[in-house]
């Protein structure tokens, strides 16, 4: 409260008319409501338009159009900082990208000139998850007191950072957003679900994709403003349930990944520990450090491997923008938190009550504010962190080879073009061997690949590169495994089927300039590209799964035609007039034949496929048609036709078999006609909706089964007996028809392009 009275203090100090304090508009008057109010939320447009009356008024902000999002809406950036650092933008910029290349630094005398004379870098990212409204919506409320404030506070940040602001890394998905909530709100079905995925591909996905950066969003952000500035602070802002604490900051849990250099955890620890202790001393309650989110995966974490800090923040949600209620019952434990019980980590627990947009806004902008204050009262120590951690990367960390090289002849051109592109994106140096060589006792032709690990980002490369051992972490000895966050590996030559070898000797071949990003470049099997294509249906629920959102994505990617099948079109029957194969992915069976239940949506969006849509696809492959089912969906076709098939790996308890997200082994039947174009074993990506299956009937073929022993390959297994040599894929006849079903995920985040082949071929079914 006294914060709310503080900011409407400040409000009114700096102008309550249409123009606010140094002639700029003040929200209020701009979007004829305050940010930040009950059941009110500012469009894209409403949005950009303000960022660029306030750039045009004050010589503090710059706003930047990086590019256009999916779906064709400008994805912008704010740099703010005092009208001095403006003016020498070009020189500030030139110094940080000496402290990031610290093999371009003369000496001592020039170094010390460097850390004198830069500024803090902080990037600022909001709303990538859309429905997480909060943070777009603070953006302009916080370039507003930065754009016109004279406090003393502001002032010091203004003087030493440079803070770049990308109020919305999803566009699309604001808009969509805020235009079904007007859309609804006063009505029964205010604040409901968002009936499609709020990223036009990807969904929640989207922070899952910085490494692969397959999403123009991504690609957008990090060459325009990550490699551009290299950021020392990147903090990305997100909402969490409503019923755990209020905002969590950093500390984060363990693991970390094993490349993240030890200092950028203790910055992460520092920072994050700072602003929880900035929000409780103005009497914020609920806030948490060291809950539940890890830092292993560096597809949440791009800074991580660049010479910065990654802050995530996770304020407690509303509906959208309708406050909710909340009772102390309500409150609920979760992994480092009991949200009723006062601990080291959350020293002041909320007492509930009614929890709205103002208070979401209240505490995502008291936590951006203490983060630029400890960038700007720190600017010192950042910018030492930043050197430090990139020069023990340009002198190399012992248990990192002298260089990896990738062979040029890869028999899978797609993998290797994709390989590289991740690594140059990332701002790996990669370079072309100009002779042949020998190095590791191998022998490598001219041409070949060279990644030298003695370079500023070699930590991407070695994590992008190398094999993960997920740390075996137990709730207590013996007990359940601790859930990783997100997934346990991410090795890119299992992913992408490249070879590539780590050389323990440096390579003294004359070298190539470092190579460009090259563009996409993908190769389809022969079956999918004939003009006498396929007709092709993916299943699209009003409750889209995300991986059907990827399979659309690799799809257009390769330019092959599809069509995507709403429950409506499913239940009107004849299928085969319009289709040669359905493809559902990873859902669950009550999803798909019942979507959402009456109520939670408006009417034209409840209900599934039901019995309607179930008897169709029954007819449709008697005829001779071709479902492909995925992981979840495969229990759907089981059931659908009885089939005599089960899941293996079902109900067993997570102590006993537990794989989040790991790469398996798998063999390929080698006569199978689905398994055209591969060899006799693929890499396959495994996670929690993955199955291997027992087959009771003799009748159902298995076209591929995980190794034998222990098929991990890469991340974490605990029960390799339970999918050892079991069916992954199995092939089912039926009439004229047959169903194909998926134990694995053959199209993970638009990565697993080893197993794209596999897809494809179940895909490029005639009759
Ligand atoms: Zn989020």
């Amino acid at each position: 409260m006294l914060s709310r009275l503080f900011t409407a203090l400040i409000l009114w100090l700096v102008g309550s008319g249409s123009l606010g304090a140094q002639g700029l508009p003040t929200p209020g008057s701009h979007f004829g409501f305050e940010i930040g109010g009950h059941r009110k939320l500012a469009d894209w447009g409403q949005l950009t338009s303000y960022f660029e009356n306030v750039a045009r008024a004050s010589p503090r902000v710059v706003l930047d159009t990086l590019g256009s999002s999916t779906r064709g809406r400008p994805l912008v950036m704010l740099t703010i900082t005092s009208p001095e650092n403006h003016r020498r933008l070009g020189e500030l910029k030139a110094i940080q990208k000496k402290l990031a290349d610290p093999r371009t630094i003369g000496g001592q005398q020039e170094l010390a000139q460097l850390l004198e004379q830069g500024k803090t870098v902080v990037l600022m990212t909001h709303g990538i998850h859309a429905t997480e409204v909060g943070g777009s919506q603070m953006s302009a409320r916080l370039l507003y007191r930065l754009a016109a404030s004279n406090e003393s506070s502001v002032q010091e940040i203004l003087t030493n950072v440079i803070f770049l602001d990308i109020p919305s890394l999803n566009p699309d998905g604001l808009q969509w957003v805020v235009e079904w909530y007007n859309r609804w709100v006063g009505t029964r079905y205010e604040g409901s679900p968002l009936p499609w995925l709020y990223h036009h591909y990807t969904g929640h996905d989207n922070n899952r994709d910085w490494y692969a950066f397959t999403q123009v969003e991504t690609q957008l952000a990090v060459q325009n403003a990550h490699n551009a500035w290299h950021p020392h602070i990147v903090h990305d802002i997100h909402q969490m349930g409503s019923n755990g604490a209020r905002i969590f900051f950093p500390p984060f849990i363990d693991p970390y990944e094993q490349n993240v250099d030890p200092a950028l955890i203790a910055g992460v620890n520092q920072l994050g520990a700072y602003m929880a202790a900035e929000l409780t001393a103005q009497g914020k309650k609920g806030v948490v450090i060291h809950d539940r989110y890890d830092a292993f995966t560096p597809a949440r974490a791009y800074q991580h491997y660049h010479g910065g800090v990654r802050i995530l923040s996770e304020t407690a949600s509303a509906r959208i923008a309708t406050p909710v209620s909340l009772s102390w019952e309500d409150l609920r434990a979760g992994t480092g938190l009991d949200a009723t019980a006062r601990s080291w980590n959350f020293p002041w627990p909320w007492e509930g009550g009614e929890w709205g947009l103002p208070d979401i806004v209240d505490y995502m902008e008291a936590g951006a504010f203490a983060l630029l204050t400890n960038a700007a009262r720190n600017r010192r120590y950042w910018l030492e962190n930043f050197y430090h951690v990139n020069r023990r990367a340009v002198e190399g960390w012992s248990r990192w080879p002298q260089a990896w090289v990738i062979p040029a002849a890869q028999a899978n051109r797609a993998g290797l073009a994709y390989v590289l592109r991740i690594l140059t994106s990332g701002a790996v140096e990669v370079h072309r061997a100009e002779q042949a060589f020998r190095a590791g006792g191998r022998s490598f032709p001219a041409g070949s690949y060279v990644v030298p690990m003695r370079q500023p980002f070699a930590s991407f490369a070695q994590t992008m590169l190398e094999v993960q051992r997920y740390p075996d972490l137990r709730e207590y000895p013996g007990g359940p495994p601790i859930r990783p966050y997100d997934v346990t590996a991410h090795t890119l030559g299992l992913l992408m089927d490249v070879e590539y070898f780590p050389v323990a000797d440096a390579v003294t071949v004359p070298l190539s300039a470092p190579l460009e990003i090259p563009g996409w470049e993908f190769r389809l099997p022969a079956a999918v590209r004939d003009p006498d294509a396929v007709r092709i249906g993916i299943y699209r629920s009003w409750q889209e799964p995300m991986e059907a959102g990827w399979t659309r994505w690799t799809l257009d990617q390769h330019g092959l035609a599809y069509d995507t099948i709403r429950d409506a079109r499913m239940r009107k029957g004849d299928l085969g007039d319009d289709y040669d194969v359905i493809l559902f992915q990873s859902q669950s069976p009550l999803s798909i034949r019942e979507g959402f239940r009456e109520g939670a949506v408006p009417p034209e969006y409840t209900g599934g496929i039901g019995d309607a849509g179930g008897r169709a696809l029954r007819t449709f492959v008697r005829n001779g048609g071709r479902i492909v089912a995925v992981e979840e969906a495969s229990d759907f076709v089981i059931e659908l036709f009885d089939l005599g098939l089960s899941n293996a790996v079902e109900r067993l308890p997570p102590e006993r078999f537990f794989i989040p997200g790991s790469i398996l082994g798998v063999d390929l039947r080698q006569d199978h006609p689905l398994n055209r174009g591969k060899g006799g074993s693929t890499p396959v990506w495994f996670w929690r909706s993955s199955r291997a299956f027992d087959v009771h009937d003799p009748q159902i073929e298995v076209v591929a089964r995980f190794s034998d022993g222990n098929p991990l390959l890469s991340g974490w297994l605990l029960g390799p007996e339970y999918v050892a040599g079991r069916p992954a894929v199995v092939e089912a006849r039926i009439g004229a028809g047959s169903v194909v079903l998926f134990g694995f995920q053959p199209d993970y985040r638009g990565q697993s392009v080893t197993t794209w082949p596999l897809l494809f071929n179940a895909l490029a079914a005639t009759r």
